[in-house]
């Protein structure tokens, strides 16, 4: 008997042991002994299978031979208790019904233990591994975590625009947004492409942040924050960097840069937490398979009080550490990954927010310390990663943000609108962004960035 059709993850959380179930899913395995076959099926509603037993004579050996890895079916038969190891309860299958099969000659994932690399190309099948539907699942609860999180905080999601026309954001490299046929774009007088003829009458671009926009709201709703994608055409091709990817930024109004640093915290913490309570089989398996220390590492930064510490004093640590570092460490320089996680890894041992940064390398809209050299930019380093997140208290004073503007040599009309947050009921005010990826990283052990997303952008790659 037939009957509707039962997900995976509910067989087995409350198993209705010698009722009639019905199961749909991929063949992951098929075992053949002398009168039966197993057949394992996932659904995708759990990293485990449930396996079928078909018997040979009832079903045909013809028939069961074209069941093979890959192939879909639907399986009806009484849930038992399994006798076999590896499984507590089983299928008796009484009816099969093959939706697709997969001919095992060209099949790419006919064997297990591809490389990521292979999977990389074949990003259309890899949904199907073991792996890919953990960290697909894991990506969807940080997103539904990240929701609750500030939907309970009272902030608000925002949705900031994709296209944008101003190109003073000065976070990386864009990506032009335009209808004009490239070949014969109108021209004005002096030669120059006439962008007053293009869809939006100006140059616009993909967004690389939606933190300008964030700012405008939080000074009317408080809290607000943006979760969306984001664009980045720089050529930089590390396990770390996408060129298409999400970004959540949380932006505050009366927040100044230790509220911010605590709410960036608290929050990591929680992300971190609600991952190893609701996504445990996942981050299991991925321990056992690609990080042993996952869990562990996990539970630390759980556990842990990060170490606030300004960038000043990082960098005297590092010039002390005895280290020899690729890139030569110096007051006034950007920091690399390596020294970053030099600082987590094996400094501190736990995730470090390094503050008030050289101004000359941070965004114009940071607030200017009393100094005259640094801003109060916070940036959250985490094991394994780096920079996670980048943030800071906003520059509120007119007259300053202004005189950064001219320094940074952004032209007023790009950013009148900006500005008049400040002109007009300005107030202090933080926020940050995190990268989405970079956090499922963290939460994966997966150690390039092409492996935590569904489709990865990156330079010469959009194929999937
Ligand atoms: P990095 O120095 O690592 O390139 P960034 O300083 O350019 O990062 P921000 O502009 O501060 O990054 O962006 C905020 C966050 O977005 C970063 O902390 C990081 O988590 C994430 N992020 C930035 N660029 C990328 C990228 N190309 N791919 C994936 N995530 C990114
Ligand atoms: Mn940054």
């Amino acid at each position: 008997m037939k009957t509707g059709r039962k997900k995976i993850i509910d067989l087995l959380k409350t198993p209705p042991l010698g009722e009639n179930v019905t199961v749909k899913g991929w063949v992951r395995t098929k075992r053949e002994s002398k009168s039966i076959n197993f057949i394992a099926i996932n659904d995708g509603s759990v990293i485990h299978n449930i396996q079928a037993v078909a018997d040979l004579q009832k079903f045909g050996e013809e028939f069961l031979k074209s069941i093979t890895t890959g192939s879909c079916v639907a399986v009806s038969g009484k849930l038992v208790q399994s006798a076999g190891k590896g499984q507590s309860v089983e299928i008796q299958a009484e009816s099969i019904d093959l939706y697709g099969t997969a001919d095992p000659l060209t099949y790419p994932l006919q064997k297990k233990g591809h490389t990521l690399e292979f999977l990389r190309e074949i990003a259309h099948l890899r949904p199907r591994t073991n792996t890919f539907g953990a960290v697909l699942r894991i990506r969807h609860a940080m997103a539904y975590a990240i929701h609750k999180y500030f939907n309970d905080k009272g902030f608000f999601y925002l949705h900031s625009p994709i296209i944008t026309g101003s190109d003073a954001e000065g976070a990386g490299a864009m990506f032009r947004v335009t209808t004009l046929d490239p070949e014969t774009p109108p021209r004005t007088g002096d030669g120059k492409v006439n962008y007053a003829e293009d869809f939006f009458g100006r140059e616009t671009s993909l967004t690389v942040s939606g933190q300008l926009e964030g700012e405008l709201a939080a000074l009317a709703l408080s809290g607000v924050y943006t979760f969306g994608p984001t664009f980045r055409a720089e050529n930089s091709n590390t396990p770390r960097h996408l060129a298409e990817f999400w970004m959540i930024e949380p932006e505050m109004a009366f927040y100044d840069i230790y509220d911010n640093m605590d709410l960036a915290e608290d929050f990591l913490k929680y992300l971190t937490v609600y991952a190893l309570e609701h996504c445990a089989d996942d981050i299991d398996f991925l321990n056992k398979m690609y990080d042993n220390r996952l869990t562990e590492r996990l539970q630390s930064v759980k556990d842990a009080t990060f170490e606030r510490i300004s960038y000043s004093n990082a960098i005297d640590i590092l010039l002390k550490s005895g280290e020899g570092f690729e890139f030569p460490v110096s007051w006034g320089s950007d920091l690399q990954s390596e020294h970053e996680r030099y600082l987590v890894e094996k400094h501190f041992k736990k995730p470090v927010i390094l503050t008030d940064y050289p101004r000359a390398i941070k965004a114009f809209y940071m607030k200017q310390n009393d100094d005259g050299k640094t801003v109060r930019a916070m940036d959250v380093l985490f094991p394994g990663i780096g920079e996670i997140i980048g943030g800071s208290q906003r520059e509120e004073n007119y007259d300053s943000l202004y005189a950064r503007v001219k320094e940074f040599g952004i032209k007023e009309k790009d950013l009148w609108w900006y500005l008049e947050t400040r002109k007009y009921g300005t107030a202090p005010h933080s926020g940050f962004g995190l990268g989405f990826e970079r956090l499922i990283l963290f939460i994966t052990g997966m150690s390039n960035i092409r492996d935590v997303i569904p489709f990865p952008r990156t330079p010469k790659n959009a194929e999937f």
